[in-house]
């Protein structure tokens, strides 16, 4: 089994990660596990914040490190809540703040397209000069007003036109299938296999 750090310590993801990397071959740590802080994530992308906190993750320990970053973007408010969608109307951290934010932000607006984005990043040291990194990317629209109890974060606020429902109103199941995290991880997976790692 090839050990790898995971900069992430929430439970839901490291489910599915695990669910998914351990047939591969990798043991998985949570870096809390391992003694890994969290780092400040200054950045203004998506990519760049995933690979710092690989990238830190991987220097604390020596090992492997994967990490993620993900967010909601709605192209009329040129990509926001964005790299700040879970602190979006500030500190402390509220989801509730948050989609009151987004929801007053765009009362009025026709256009409420959006879109969650996930991105992953896989060091194999923390000098890889090449990360392998696999995104995904989930489109609907927000409605103004919520439906649902499933999921977390903006979930009951994100429409899905095609399925008639919001993300807090598919089971863990069908979210993970299609969702932005789902699809990363589904390419990572494939990418890790390509490359033999
Ligand atoms: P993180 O990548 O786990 O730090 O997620 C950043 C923020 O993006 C979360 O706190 C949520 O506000 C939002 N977000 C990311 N993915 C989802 C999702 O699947 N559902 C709802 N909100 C999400």
């Amino acid at each position: 089994m090839r050990k790898l750090v995971i900069a992430s310590n929430n439970a839901g993801k490291l489910g599915e990660i695990r669910h998914l990397l351990e047939p591969l071959g990798f043991e998985i740590f949570p870096q809390s596990a391992l003694g890994v802080s969290e780092p400040e994530e200054p950045h203004v992308t998506f990519v760049e914040n995933a690979l710092l906190k690989a990238r830190h993750a991987s220097l604390c320990t020596g090992l492997p490190a994967l990490a993620d970053d993900s967010g909601i973007c709605v192209p009329r408010l040129n990509g926001k809540p964005g790299i700040h969608s879970a602190r979006y109307a500030g500190e402390p951290k509220s989801d509730e703040c948050n989609n009151r934010k987004l929801v007053e932000t765009l009362l009025g607006e026709p256009d409420r397209r959006a879109y969650y984005y996930c991105v992953m990043v896989l060091l194999r040291h923390a000098e890889d000069p090449q990360p392998i990194i696999a995104d995904g990317t989930w489109h609907g629209e927000i409605v103004l007003e919520p439906r649902g109890e499933g999921g977390f974060g903006y979930d009951p606020y994100f429409f899905l036109p095609q399925l008639s429902r919001t993300a807090a109103e598919l089971s863990m199941e069908q979210k993970n299938r299609i969702s932005h995290r789902g699809q990363a991880l589904a390419r990572l997976v494939d990418k890790i296999r390509e490359e033999e790692i």
